[in-house]
């Protein structure tokens, strides 16, 4: 919850503008992508721009709307009232960012229904009350569509109470930028990591669930920089989070042993 300073975010569109005027109009606000690609860092960087509190929330699915809009809990011979991460946002204009939106439970997505239209209000049932929202709370979610193709998906008729941006990975120039800010690692190193990503994501035979991320590629530097093999970093930080399929593992670590 506290607002950090000197956040590195490096723009890739007009996200930034868009983020902007959304806050202005507070409009609430969907990032679609893939994992790793940026979006939970460029809340932050947001947050931290504007001067404002986040409260980031990592939807599972167990989440429910108690856990975002409050419990009951007894406190020696009391029942004392605990506000969740909604309520909090809601009543003090945080900035609430709900991470990976569709995974949460059903009822989440109607207690924020209400946030996400003109009423700007929030019903905390257990309570009987309803809460209008503070004028600088905004509500963000994020939301990956491929991965939850088929079971999770976000009902259009929640998608259309947001305005959406989509997140993917950076062209080579930006990502190689990211990399080199991100971990101080060498231009060639940071090209050559680049350069491997941008063959995997190709391999779309190999039938991965999810691809090599701007994220993977951060973990493979971080790793070379502290003094790990390239190749050895490369095969953990890359290769090894893709797949379990052995055959698949050796054929993606062969690629990259030809590459760094
Ligand atoms: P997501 O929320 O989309 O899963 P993150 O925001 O957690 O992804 O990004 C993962 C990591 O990738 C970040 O911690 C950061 O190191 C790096 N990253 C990705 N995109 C950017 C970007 N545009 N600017 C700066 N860092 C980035």
């Amino acid at each position: 919850m506290v607002v950090e300073k000197n956040i590195y975010y490096k723009a890739i569109g007009s996200e930034i503008d868009v983020f902007n005027q959304v806050y202005q109009l507070k409009l609430p606000l969907l990032l679609k992508g893939p994992t790793g690609t940026g979006k939970s860092r460029f809340v932050e960087f947001m947050a931290s721009e504007l001067d404002k509190k986040l409260i980031t929330v990592s939807c599972h699915e167990e989440t429910s709307s108690t856990d975002l809009i409050g419990r009951y809990i007894i406190k020696g011979a009391e029942t004392v009232w605990i506000d969740g991460p909604l309520s909090l946002a809601v009543k003090n204009g945080y900035i609430l960012y709900l991470d990976e939106i569709a995974e949460a439970r059903p009822d989440v997505i109607v207690a924020i229904h209400s946030l996400t239209d003109h009423r700007r209000e929030l019903f905390i049932d257990k309570l009987g009350e309803t809460i209008k929202a503070h004028p600088d709370f905004l509500l963000v979610a994020s939301f990956n569509p491929g991965y939850q193709k088929g079971f999770k998906e976000l009902k259009p008729s929640t998608r259309q109470r947001f305005v959406a941006l989509s997140f993917d990975y950076p062209a080579a120039k930006a990502e190689v930028e990211i990399l080199v800010e991100e971990t101080d690692i060498s231009k060639d190193i940071a090209q050559k990591l680049v350069a491997i990503a941008g063959k995997i994501r190709n391999l779309t035979e190999l039938g991965l669930t999810e691809t090599v991320s701007t994220r993977l590629l951060v973990d493979a530097a971080k790793l070379i920089k502290n003094g790990l093999s390239k190749r050895l970093a490369v095969h953990v930080a890359i290769v090894e989070p893709l797949s379990d399929e052995q055959e698949t593992l050796n054929a993606l670590k062969d690629l990259c042993d030809l590459m760094i």
